[in-house]
Order: structure tokens, then C-alpha cells, then sequence
């Protein structure tokens, strides 16, 4: 018996990742500024059809690449039911081969991780779990909104782990107004405790417009003090180390081997294919953007046929705009794609490879930014290790002074 290889993809040959927007919050974090909305329930069964009827769109006017990896992010993908994420599911796999060892991840809240749940999930091909579980502390958990407790969280981890999820993520939150050293400690350490295969651990960014910006401005919550966050962030980079993970990211660690296949393929500035109100593309030299109003979104998408955008020849982008699922579209020019792959790979703590950025741009980056890492390196931000730019370990916290000097 001889099996068939399938044809290489002449735009993707290496394949694509997708990005699957959830808008929905069952309610709305005060430091949140997320495309998501709490109240908006009975958008959920029109959203799920208008989201089938992009996947669908994309994938003939892509002429269906591979897919390496599917990530179900929002907001809360676990608010959805189970018979809508098939749905969405269902139509991917009809609109997209997967590569054989896709990594499917799918973002969850501790309070809807139930039995039920999980079984629903692993049957349908979620092999990655994102647990957002932000603190370990009560208190901190109120501040910040969440509808779950400590405990919650934790019976979330072991009851996925029982379940039978192989490639667990836990999301923690540092900086927080109140929070003290002593407290992103326990919560780092019991975090550790339940062996996650991943975590991601975020510093408090105060976000124009949100609720707790403007408790944080009127006086009622103290300002995080920068220092503790420093202090924070290296408690974590000791703790993650003594405790085996690999700190491949600048706020990313992973067992070996279980590091996000999904967000590497933003940080390497590869092709990925965002769907979904608000959710963002870059595919092919072009950014693009999909209204971002759900009620709009799902008013649009009576039209999304792509028989009705191939005719007009080429990728009809004003088309696609106009009637489409997009709110905007823009070319990546050299400079900013050379610019942008500078900035997400130094993001990685292995660093950027100079070949790779050659054989992308046809130039060495200190051929295009000389001046720049030549002053980099001198202020000690920077450093040339094993043929790699790397941030060093004094500019990981202060990495985006870094990034804004390639970013003019
Ligand atoms: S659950 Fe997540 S996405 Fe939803 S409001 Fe809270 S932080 Fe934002």
C-alpha cells in the first residue's frame, strides 16, 4: 500500500497557526482591556455561525494551508458550550489540513474546568490546556475580579491533570497593587507545587481605561512600586530555575520540550491567521484585522462566501473590508517586518539568530542596525553569545527599552 504525501503549499509551505477568538466573559476583569464583554450571551450561537463562516472564508482564500498549531484564546473559550467549540472545530478541519502533531490550546477560566468539561475538550482535540488562574491568594483574586478562589484554582489543575491533560499552562499575575514579595512567593511556590507543564507570569500592566487604572489614579489602591516588581520578576527567574523549567521566554517558562509551539510562531514573526472579532493576521507581507464590534461582526457574516472575493481576482483586501470580516488592512514594508522580527526575537532567551534574520532579509542585522546594537552592547543591554544577540540579564526587566530603540 503506498500513502499519498500531500502536495506542498506554494505560499505556506511550512504551514500557518490560527488564532481563535472568543469575545464572551461571563464578567469583565477591572484590569482587562481585552476585545471581550460581559452580558453579550446571545451573540454566543450567532457568533459560532459567523466564526464557521470565516474559518471557511479563509481557508478557500488561503487555499488551505497546514495548520501547526490552533490557539482558542478571548476572553473565556471555556464559557463557550461544548457543542459550539465542535462547531468551530468541525469547520477547521473541513477549511484546514493539521499538521499530525498540531498543538491545539485552549484558554480556560478554574471555574469552568469541571469533568464534564474536560472530557468534552480532550475528545475534541484540545491537547494544551491555558489555565487562567492569575493568583494563588484570595484577596489578590478579589481585587482583580475573578470569580475564582485559590482553591478552585488548584482543584482546576488536579482535576485536568486526573482528566488526563498531558500539556497543562498556568497564567500568574505579578506587581499587583497590595501584593507583596512574600505573597508572589507562596503563590509562585504553590503554583510549582501542582508541576504545570508551562507558566506564563505576567507583570500588572495598568491599562488606559480600565477600572483598575482609575482606582490606582484616584488613590484607592496604592501604585505597584517598580523595585518589587524587579525583585519579583527575579524570584521568579530563581525559583523557576531551581524548580527544572526552562525560561525560554522573557515571561515564559516550560518544562523541557512543552515550551507554546503556538506563541513561538509569533515571536519567530511567522504567518499566523487571527479570526474572530478583533482578532489581528499577518499572512503573505499584509496585517490585517477583523472588525472589532461582535454585533458587527456577526451582522457581516450573512455575505462571507469566498467564491465572492476569489472572482474579483487576487486577494480582494478593500473587498474584504467593505463586506468582509476585516476592520482594516495595511502592507508590512521591509523596515517594519525586519523591525518587528528584531524586537519578538529578542524576546526569546536563547536570543535572534543573525544567519536566520540573513537568510529572511538578505542582510545581518548589525548590516542594518550597526549603530543601534553597537550602543546596546556598550550600555550592557545587549550581548553577542554563541553567535546570538541576546538580551542580558540586567535588560530582560527593562527589555522594551531595548525594542524602542529598533522601532523608530
Ligand atoms: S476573564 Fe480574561 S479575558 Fe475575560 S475579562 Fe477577565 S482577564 Fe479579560
Amino acid at each position: 500500500m503506498t500513502t499519498s504525501v500531500p502536495p506542498e503549499h506554494p505560499r505556506f509551505p511550512n504551514g500557518i497557526s490560527l488564532y481563535v477568538h472568543v469575545p464572551f466573559c461571563l464578567s469583565k476583569c477591572p484590569y482587562c482591556d481585552f476585545n471581550t464583554y460581559q452580558g453579550i450571551e446571545e451573540m454566543k450561537a450567532p457568533y459560532v455561525d459567523a466564526l464557521v463562516r470565516e474559518v471557511r472564508l479563509w481557508g478557500g482564500l488561503l487555499d488551505h494551508p497546514r495548520l501547526n498549531t490552533i490557539f482558542f484564546g478571548g476572553g473565556t473559550p471555556s464559557y463557550m458550550a461544548a457543542g459550539q467549540v465542535e462547531a468551530i472545530m468541525d469547520a477547521v478541519r473541513a477549511s484546514f489540513p493539521l499538521g499530525v502533531d498540531a498543538e491545539v490550546t485552549l484558554e480556560s477560566n478554574p471555574g469552568d474546568v469541571t469533568s464534564a468539561f474536560l472530557e468534552s475538550m480532550l475528545s475534541l482535540g484540545m491537547n494544551r490546556l491555558s489555565i487562567g488562574v492569575q493568583a494563588l491568594d484570595d484577596s489578590l483574586l478579589q481585587m482583580l475580579g475573578r470569580r475564582h478562589t485559590a482553591d478552585q484554582a488548584r482543584e482546576a489543575l488536579q482535576l485536568s491533570r486526573s482528566a488526563g491533560c498531558s500539556n497543562i499552562n498556568v497564567d500568574l499575575m505579578y506587581g499587583l497593587p497590595n501584593q507583596t514579595l512574600d505573597q508572589w512567593e507562596r503563590s509562585l511556590g504553590s503554583a510549582l507545587d501542582l508541576a504545570p507543564e508551562h507558566l506564563s507570569l505576567y507583570c500588572l500592566t495598568l491599562e488606559e481605561g480600565t477600572p483598575l487604572k482609575r482606582w490606582v489614579d484616584e488613590g484607592s489602591l496604592p501604585t505597584p512600586d517598580p523595585d518589587l516588581c524587579a525583585d519579583m520578576y527575579g524570584h521568579a527567574r530563581s525559583a523557576m530555575k531551581g524548580a527544572g523549567y526552562v525560561h525560554y521566554e522573557i515571561s515564559n517558562w516550560a518544562v523541557p520540550g512543552r515550551h507554546s509551539v503556538h506563541n513561538m510562531a509569533y515571536w519567530e514573526n511567522g504567518p499566523y491567521l487571527g479570526v474572530g472579532p478583533g482578532a489581528h493576521s499577518s499572512l503573505d507581507g499584509r496585517r490585517f484585522w477583523d472588525v472589532t464590534s461582535p454585533r458587527q461582526y456577526i451582522q457581516r457574516s450573512r455575505q462571507w462566501e469566498p467564491e465572492a472575493y476569489l472572482s474579483v481576482g487576487g486577494m480582494a483586501w478593500e473587498l474584504l473590508s467593505e463586506q468582509g470580516p476585516l476592520g482594516g488592512s495595511e502592507t508590512i514594508d521591509n523596515r517594519t517586518e525586519m523591525a518587528e522580527t528584531m524586537v519578538l526575537g529578542l524576546r526569546l532567551l536563547e536570543g535572534l539568530d543573525p544567519e536566520g534574520f540573513r537568510k529572511r532579509f538578505g542582510r545581518l542585522p548589525v548590516e542594518v542596525y550597526g549603530d543601534q546594537v553597537a550602543q546596546l552592547v556598550r550600555d550592557g543591554l545587549l550581548e553577542e553569545d554563541g553567535g546570538k544577540l541576546k538580551l542580558t540579564e540586567a535588560s530582560l526587566f527593562l527589555s522594551n527599552q531595548v525594542f524602542m530603540r529598533f522601532l523608530d
